[in-house]
């Protein structure tokens, strides 16, 4: 089983030719309420990713999901508020298989929102975000195996970092004294302390939060220094660390060295949520090899280059995250 814990939220989107000033109101040209948040968003793509798409029926209803293709369970860790969102999480992630007996509701409490404003012409967009019920968690409610796991001990935990700091670090100790592996997705990236990076069996920035977690400007991440930084981070005991670059693909960096993967070509509508897939893709990835005595960290960020390049081809963090059986299928320009 992997437990991806992290956040839930709900996209509130609203489109428009510009975005307004200071006191001014604008007619926006469209509204849409998308559901995503890192954790979410990953734990679907760590499910479809090693899932064939479950046939529909003529109501475009799914049918019933299919045998895990290589018996990895996802289960989502989260805290929703008991506004009308929480129903919602639980059904969509439902839908994609992911077990969600790990949500808590927390009572009196609001679902995490994110408010984006997207300027039509230039995509570019402006985000306001709550964490909510997740802020209510606290390091003791991560002391053990069966807390990491919501109730059962997980083989791998993936998290993000929409989550304070300081229960990140519980888990990541909680994870290595318990001899479970530890996937950090550092985003949105905060400095962890030194003494939690050697519990990680991998950890997965994008360059900007590479910046962040090895004490650096932005600018200072380039083709030079991605062996350099991924280095340090293997000097501080991670055993994997990947980079995502965007357009420009992968570095990634293990015991057996350090290698750049150039990202597929594909006509681009909605980055939005790319890491989240990634992260998704390579972790499951990650315990499929494993559970078969392999570990080629090349292929699973070949795979998971795949998966993010599909995701961004359409609108919405979680609508384009591909199934296993379409990623074999990919067939890039
Ligand atoms: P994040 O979404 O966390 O900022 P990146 O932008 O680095 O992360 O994207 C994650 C991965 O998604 C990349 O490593 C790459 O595989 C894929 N990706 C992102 N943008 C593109 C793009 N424009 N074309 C193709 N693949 C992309």
């Amino acid at each position: 089983t992997i437990a991806v814990i992290g956040g839930l939220d709900a996209d509130l989107i609203m489109i428009a030719s510009r975005i307004p000033g200071p006191g001014e109101s604008l007619l926006a040209n469209e509204y849409i309420e998308a559901l995503g948040g890192k954790g979410a968003n990953s734990a679907i793509a760590a499910y479809r990713t090693c899932h064939k798409r479950p046939v529909q029926d003529n109501d475009g209803a799914v049918g019933d999901l299919p045998l895990a293709d290589d018996g990895i369970e996802v289960k989502m860790i989260g805290a929703v508020g008991d506004d009308g969102y929480g129903a919602k999480f639980v059904a969509e992630l439902n839908k994609n298989g992911v077990d969600t007996s790990g949500i808590v509701t927390v009572p009196d409490t609001r679902s995490s929102v994110c408010f984006v404003m997207v300027e039509h012409p230039t995509r570019e967009n402006r985000c306001l975000f709550t964490l909510c019920a997740t802020a209510t968690w606290k390091k003791e409610h991560f002391r053990n195996a069966e807390q990491l796991g919501g109730g059962t001990r997980p083989d791998v935990v993936v998290a993000q970092m929409e989550i304070t700091k300081d229960v990140v670090e519980a888990m990541i100790e909680t994870a290595g004294r318990a001899g479970i592996e530890f996937c950090l997705n550092a985003a949105p990236a905060t400095p962890i302390g030194e003494c939690f990076y050697r519990h990680l069996t991998h950890l997965l920035v994008n360059e900007s939060e590479a910046a962040i977690m090895s004490g650096r400007e932005g600018g200072e991440v380039n083709e030079d220094s991605w062996p350099i930084i991924a280095q340090e981070f293997l000097n501080r005991g991670v055993k994997n660390v990947v980079i995502t670059l965007g357009a420009r693909g992968t570095f990634y960096a293990n015991a057996d060295g350090s290698f750049h993967c150039p990202a597929y070509e594909v006509a681009v509508k909605d980055t939005t949520g790319a890491g989240d897939t990634f992260t998704g893709a390579y972790s499951s990835d990650y315990l499929r090899q494993k559970a078969k005595g392999a570990w080629d960290i090349r292929s699973a960020v070949i795979r998971a280059n795949k998966a993010a390049a599909m995701t961004i081809r359409s609108v919405g963090a979680q609508n384009g995250i591909p199934w296993s059986d379409e990623i074999g299928r990919f067939d890039a320009p």
